[in-house]
Parts: C-alpha cells; structure tokens; sequence
C-alpha cells in the first residue's frame, strides 16, 4: 500500500474521532440543558414561530397545570388562554424584541400572579426560530407588599388618634393662659397619658419588626417557666388586685425547663396575663397553670373575663384585630400584643392557641418544647 493511502485513512480517523466528540458534546449539551430547565425555578416555555410549543419544563407545567411532554405541538394560547400573554408573546416575535409583563392567572388555574418575559428565539441577523417565555411566581412577594402597605397604613391610622388628642389638649392649654390650675393639670395629665400610648406603641411596632426580620427559629439556652410565671404574676398582682381580680398560679413543684432564653418566654406570659386581667371586669379571676406532657411543656393562662367570640378567635392573632376597639384603647391597647406573642412562641420552636374558657371568658394555650437536658441554664 502507498503512504498516501496510510494519511488518507489517519485523516479519515481523525475525522471519525472528531464527529464522534462533537455528537458526545452535543447529547451532553442536551442533557445539562434538559437538567438546567428540570431545576428551574421558572416555568420556561419555548415555542415555534407560530406560536406552538415546542418546549416546556417541569415548573411550567406545574404554574399552567400541564403534563409538559404532552403539550408538545399545542398552540400556546390554548395551554395559556390569556389575551395578555398573547399580546406578549406575539410582540416578542414581530418586533423580536424581549417584553415583559406582570398577569394573573385565569381560573381554573391556581390564584398566582406571575412576572412572564418573553424573548425571541434566534439571533439578530439569523431567520427567526420563535420564543421563549418564562414564568416567575411573584405571588408571595405581591402579598409581602400588601401586608407591609396595610400594616403602614394601620400603624399611620392608630398614630393619629393620639396625637389628635395631644394636639388638641395643648391647643387648648395654649388658648387660654388664665385657665385654673387644676383643669391644666387634668389636660396635661391627658397628653402624658397619650404620649405614653404613643411611645408603647413605637416599641412595639419596632418589636414586631425585629421579630418578623429575624426569622430565625429557636433560640440558645433554657429557662425555668415556673420562675417565668412568678415572675410576671408577681408584677401583675398590682393591677390585678386594684381590679379585684384574683390572680392564681398552679405549677408543678419542681423547675420545668424549656429551650429557649427568658426574655422572650417572660413577654409572652405577661402578655397573655395582661390581657387576661384586662379583658376581665371586676372580681372574676385569673389562672395561670404550667404542667408537663410526654414531650412538651404546656403553658396556659385562662380568666372569666369577656371572652372572645368563635368567630374573632383565629383571628386575634392578627396585627391590629381587636374583638371591640374603644375597649382595647381604653384599656391602653394597641393591637399588637397578640401578635408579638405569636412570633416569639415561634422563635421559642413552639405553638399558641386559644379557645373558649368554660368559665364563659378565654384559655390561651402555649406548648413549648422540653429544654435538652445536658444545656447549661440561660
Ligand atoms: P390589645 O392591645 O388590643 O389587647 P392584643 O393583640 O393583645 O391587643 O389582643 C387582640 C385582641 O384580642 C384584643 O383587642 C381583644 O379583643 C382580644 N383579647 C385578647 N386577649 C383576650 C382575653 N384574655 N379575653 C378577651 N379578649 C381578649
């Protein structure tokens, strides 16, 4: 055989090795594409000129409520019957130019609101091969907003009772310079007692913002929740017997030891005692038990008082929700105490319920976890 045909065959190999590679580059191409659009967080949908699917991945199919290999061939507007997408879809391919937009999905499909780009497929001078679009679920975040705009909105409207009411005792004061002493001092007792409602309040929201930021479950050490609930009860007994309240507790002769530091499980307490004697009138009773399960403590505070009626109940845990505002403010409340509660029970790793006393008022209930034995005392 002539050398020419040994070179011929080398390159006929060489060639054979390359094709060889590329097709491997290409099927492993594929392949990290395909896992790429599984992991996806966004619905990602590709279609062809005419606006067919030729692609949809996993999240899409979950967002539209589709099988995404049986979709293959189906016109888009059919699997997403929105005028609004179609408009964007169509767009991307006339101007092939990317557009976006936010929609809600129709019914029947799962109550989302979506952020939707869509792109065209093919580059600038190349024939144009269709679109992609992709789904992202901005649902949660729309809530955030909502949530954050009320709460705004709610803190701005409880600001300014108060300070309508300062405003208009020092106006008054100021007004007329021969008033009698003792009506001065009335007014001005007024504004300080209003100043003070104010400045709780601030703490408070400022509280309930730390606490909502800092999200983080559990916390380090352990505490004794029968000192916890002396603690509190002793600092209640005041108001509790200038109302003739009979404030009682009924703990278990040994410590009980939860996971978790006593700042935040001594606000909790004495926000449930605090309301359970402010929601209680005169001569009723206030009890509060601690006892443990198999695998939790179970803290309750329970009183005679008002009550809170079955509908209002899932809701007091709410920012702002009172059963009978004039009462609450009268009483110096903001609305906000049940709430501060909820989420330190939940940093504390634990649950908080409440329910119909059979006394006729309320039993709030916290159940907290069992403090390991081998950590050091907080
Ligand atoms: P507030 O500052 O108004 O007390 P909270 O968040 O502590 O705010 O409580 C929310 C509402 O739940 C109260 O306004 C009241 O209507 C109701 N509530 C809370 N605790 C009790 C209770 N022990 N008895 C009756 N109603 C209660």
């Amino acid at each position: 055989r002539g050398l020419g045909d040994v070179y011929k065959r080398q390159a006929f190999n060489r060639m054979a090795g390359q094709l060889q590679e590329r097709v491997d580059t290409i099927s492993r191409d594929r392949a990290e594409l395909r896992a790429i659009l599984r992991s996806m967080e966004e619905g990602v949908v590709a279609v062809d000129r005419d606006a067919r699917i030729v692609l949809m991945n996993d999240a899409a199919g979950r967002i539209l409520d589709r099988e995404p290999t049986a979709v293959v061939g189906e016109a888009m507007h059919e699997v997403l019957p929105l005028a609004e997408a179609e408009e964007l879809l169509a767009r991307a391919i006339e101007q092939r130019e990317p557009h976006e937009r936010e929609i809600r999905l129709p019914a029947p499909l799962r109550e989302q609101c979506l952020q939707v780009h869509a792109a065209p497929l093919g580059g600038a001078n190349d024939p144009l091969q269709g679109a992609v679009l992709v789904f992202h679920d901005i649902s949660e975040l729309r809530h955030l907003e909502n949530v954050r705009r009320e709460f705004v909105a709610n803190v701005s409207h409880e600001l300014k009772t108060p300070l309508a009411a300062i405003r208009g005792f020092t106006e008054t004061i100021l007004e007329d310079p021969e008033m009698e002493p003792g009506t001065r001092r009335r007014f001005l007792e007024r504004v300080r007692k209003q100043v003070l409602r104010l400045a709780a309040m601030v703490d408070e929201v400022l509280m309930l913002s730390r606490l909502e930021s800092d999200a983080a479950a559990g916390t380090p050490g352990r505490t004794d929740v029968c000192e916890s609930v002396r603690d509190v009860v002793q600092a209640q007994l005041p108001l509790a017997s200038e109302r003739e309240i009979d404030l009682r507790i009924h703990l278990p002769d040994e410590a009980v030891f939860v996971a978790g530091d006593a700042e935040g499980l001594r606000r909790i307490l004495a926000n449930l005692v605090d309301n359970a004697v402010k929601y209680t009138s005169g001569g009723g009773w206030v009890e509060v038990r601690v006892r443990e399960t198999e695998d939790a403590v179970v803290a309750e505070v329970e009183d005679n008082g008002i009550g809170i009626p079955e509908e209002a109940r899932d809701r007091v845990f709410e920012r702002f929700f009172r059963v009978d505002p004039g009462r609450s403010r009268a009483a110096g409340g903001t609305g906000l105490g049940l709430s501060i509660v909820k989420h330190l029970v939940a940093a504390l790793d634990g649950e908080v319920e409440v329910q119909a006393s059979p006394s006729g008022g309320s039993l709030f209930r916290v159940r907290l976890r069992r403090a390991p034995e081998s950590v050091t005392e907080s």
